[in-house]
């Protein structure tokens, strides 16, 4: 993602790429929504993998490495009951 979209992310700005990172948390929502279960997925993962892209975009311009913060919270425990799998009560 840096290398395809960093220039152009920089340039739009973190308040613009938030929306858009918005937008796209919006349409997975619809999707989510309309969800039918024995129908094939390939647009939902379209919607994950948008909003998945635009989470990178702003971490990029925040100067945030996704992969490395992910792992060092997320790394094979829970960071909270610090169980795997996670042993936290159930909400
Ligand atoms: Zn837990």
């Amino acid at each position: 993602m840096y290398d395809l979209y960093f220039e152009r992310d920089k340039k739009r700005g973190i308040s613009k790429t938030f929306m858009w990172l918005v937008e796209e948390v919006g349409e997975l929502s619809r999707a989510i929504n309309k969800i039918d279960i024995n129908k094939d997925f390939s647009n939902i993962s379209e919607e994950f993998a948008d909003v998945f892209a635009w989470l990178c975009s702003l971490a990029n311009i925040i100067g945030i490495d996704l992969q490395e913060s992910s792992i060092k919270k997320y790394n094979q425990v829970c960071p909270k009951c610090k169980n795997k799998p996670c042993s936290c009560e159930f909400k």
